[in-house]
């Protein structure tokens, strides 16, 4: 998507061999005109799939699954992170491990929101090692529900999430592939 690496290129900010900081557009502060056309490109390319929901993790997974959500008709849930879990809720529940935060945290969805009827788009920010989307696939699966793809934003090819995916057998749409952040300067695979 040449808009989403326009943007990169001009405001993305390469903190480390390993990470890209997007806090102008997608992370902190958002561009509502460019998530209105990253879910446009989400819901071109996941067209005519069955997609009954899409499933997220907050919070910076919120703002381009919305708009997929809008583009698409359907509900958008956000698994939330819990510190604890005294929760009298009927939940589903997976730890994920934080690529930021380098910390392991819970996270659930309420089992009321999705059944084994489901059909699910995933959608994320960034993909890294894959820790967030197997957690959010592990959550989908507990409710029995089938799993049309994992829509990310922007996704690290030199990690080892996407390789990953694709070894499970999952489709990966990503709208900006990085194939390298060296010497400050991002790099797209395609
Ligand atoms: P993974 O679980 O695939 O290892 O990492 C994906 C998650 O970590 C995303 O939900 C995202 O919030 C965060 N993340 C991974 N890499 C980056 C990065 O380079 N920059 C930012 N801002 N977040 C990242």
């Amino acid at each position: 998507m040449e808009a989403l690496k326009q943007k990169i290129r001009q405001d993305g900010i390469v903190l480390s061999e390993q990470v890209l900081k997007v806090d102008a557009f997608l992370n902190h502060q958002i561009d509502p005109a460019l998530m209105q056309q990253i879910g446009h490109e989400f819901a071109r390319r996941f067209a005519g799939q069955g997609i009954s929901k899409i499933v997220t993790i907050e919070a910076s997974g919120i703002a381009p699954a919305i708009m997929a959500g809008l583009e698409l008709g359907v509900p958008v849930i956000f698994a939330r992170k819990y510190q604890s879990l005294t929760l009298k809720d009927d939940l589903y529940i997976a730890k994920v491990f934080s690529f930021t935060k380098q910390t392991e945290s819970t996270i659930a969805i309420s089992a009321k929101h999705l059944s084994a009827s489901d059909h699910v788009l995933v959608i994320d920010d960034f993909l890294a090692n894959g820790h967030a989307a197997k957690a959010l696939i592990d959550l989908i699966q507990q409710a029995g529900a089938s799993i049309a793809g994992i829509g990310v934003v922007i996704e690290k090819s030199f990690q080892s999430g996407r390789a990953e995916l694709d070894g499970l057998g999952y489709r990966v749409e990503s709208l900006a592939r990085i194939s390298a952040l060296t010497h400050g300067q991002v790099s797209f695979l395609e």
